[in-house]
């Protein structure tokens, strides 16, 4: 018996074997994936594509590599023209700073290890339409609200489309639906309120910097703010202490410009080029879930839990996790009775692939939070071999497992370095 405590109707879609609430990179991703395995799909989507979504639009090269895999990335490139990402340079708050390339050697920028900048309006849409074109169905301006449950088991959502009210059945449910995932809520699965209080404002610029290769981060007096050439443009994402949001909420836009005060450079550059009217505002982040299933449902990407956008690797995340979720789907739908195992499965597979990305993510966080700390390690990562500043960005840009920083002759370098001066 189907129960679900509003005034709803029934709606009919074309025998919906899974249906996807979110069509982000991990909704769309799993999407393709299941279809591709003649499944029958259907995605739910609040929005009408293509849509902005706050984001500093950089997928690092674990993230290409992953389009690869699904063979896509090739497709992606030649549609998009995605400006190629190179590495990053960073800046800490006394103004020192290194810049390191993903890359494993000097000479060659191997396909697997280039980023790529383009705007998250565009990659979403364009990932999407490869979902379609695989058979994937649509659904836009359907706001998932709620869940049907038969028992303890979710057996469909319910969506608000303009004023209408739907019951939509399916034999899974995944929450794909991000930050704010509406599907984790519902299931109780978030761990714990976000202890991470920062937001962060996303900002779009027409400017001509389209061939640069390097993405720019900057850290000062409590804020960062991200820089990343796009094609015809340039994504700037500043991220500010939650106590700062009062002063935000009144005009993102003007709180944008004056809060770059604290990034003179990048406020010459603003300046010089036309700024889009609408800045974007997020957060707060820090969004760890108990597990990332229920009976009948599936949690993927961001909803699936999130920590901090610092190191650019929620995409990553989507797309790997969609891979993951792809095989246990699989498994549930073949085997019912092996859904709990299949499920469980999943949610280790995620936790032993982003548990020590996490642990990274943390150990950066609380050295950005640190000014003498930051400079002192950036200054150390600057003064150092060209290798120990790759090594950290090959982690941060999924090519390498994190545990290759806990080389001792790594740690111990960095750390000479450190006290050194
Ligand atoms: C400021 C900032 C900067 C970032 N920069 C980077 C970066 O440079 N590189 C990187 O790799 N990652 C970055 N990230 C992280 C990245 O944006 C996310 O990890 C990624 O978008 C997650 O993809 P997703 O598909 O899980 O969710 P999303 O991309 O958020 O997609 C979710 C979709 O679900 C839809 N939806 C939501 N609720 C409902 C509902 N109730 N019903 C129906 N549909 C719904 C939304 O409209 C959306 O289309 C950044 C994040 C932030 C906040």
């Amino acid at each position: 018996m189907v129960s679900v405590g509003h005034a709803v109707e029934a709606a009919t879609l074309s025998d919906p074997k899974v249906l996807v609430v979110g069509a982000g990179p991990a909704g769309a991703t799993l999407a393709l994936e299941l279809a591709r395995r003649g499944l029958g799909v259907e995605i739910l989507e609040r929005k009408r594509f293509p849509r902005d979504k706050a984001c500093g639009d950089c997928l690092n090269p674990g993230a290409v590599a992953e389009l690869d895999r699904l063979g896509i990335a090739d497709r992606l490139r030649t549609t998009l023209r995605p400006n190629r990402l190179r590495g990053w340079r960073v800046e800490a708050p006394d103004g020192r700073s290194f810049e390191a390339s993903f890359s494993s050697t000097d000479v060659s920028l191997a396909a697997v290890e280039e980023g790529w900048a383009v705007r998250r309006r565009d990659f979403d849409a364009a990932l999407l339409n490869a979902a379609v074109d695989a058979g994937v169905g649509v659904r836009f301006d359907m706001r998932v609200f709620d869940l049907l449950r038969s028992g303890e088991r979710v057996v469909g959502v319910v969506a608000r489309q303009g004023t209408r009210s739907l019951q939509i059945e399916g034999s899974l449910v995944v929450g794909a639906d991000g930050l704010n995932s509406v599907v984790r809520r519902r299931l109780a699965l978030a761990a714990r309120l976000p202890r991470l209080r920062k937001i962060a404002l996303v900002a779009h610029l027409a400017c001509a910097d389209g061939g640069e290769h390097f993405g720019e981060l900057r850290v000062r007096r409590g804020r960062s703010c991200g820089f990343a050439p796009l094609p015809g443009g340039a994504n700037v994402t500043l991220v500010i202490a939650e106590r700062e949001a009062r002063r935000v909420a009144g005009d993102p836009r003007r709180f944008f410009e004056e809060a770059l005060a604290s990034f003179p450079e990048l406020r010459a550059r603003v300046r010089s080029s036309a700024l889009e009217d609408t800045v974007l505002v997020t957060g707060p982040f820090d969004r760890p879930v108990k597990r990332a299933w229920a009976a009948g449902a599936l949690l993927v990407g961001d909803a699936a839990g999130y920590y901090d956008p610092f190191t650019g690797q929620g995409i990553y995340q989507a797309l790997r996790s969609a891979r993951l979720a792809a095989e246990a789907v699989v498994a549930a739908l073949a085997d019912p009775t092996s859904e709990g195992l299949a499920f469980r499965r999943y949610d280790r597979a995620l936790r032993r692939e982003f548990a020590p990305k996490r642990g990274l993510q943390r150990a950066i966080e609380a050295a950005i939070s640190r000014p003498r700390l930051m400079s002192r390690l950036v200054a150390a990562l600057a003064r150092g071999e060209a290798a120990a500043a790759r090594r950290l960005l090959r982690a941060t840009g999924d090519i390498e497992h994190p545990a290759s920083l806990l080389d001792p002759l790594f740690m111990g370098r960095l750390l000479v370095g450190m006290v050194g001066r």
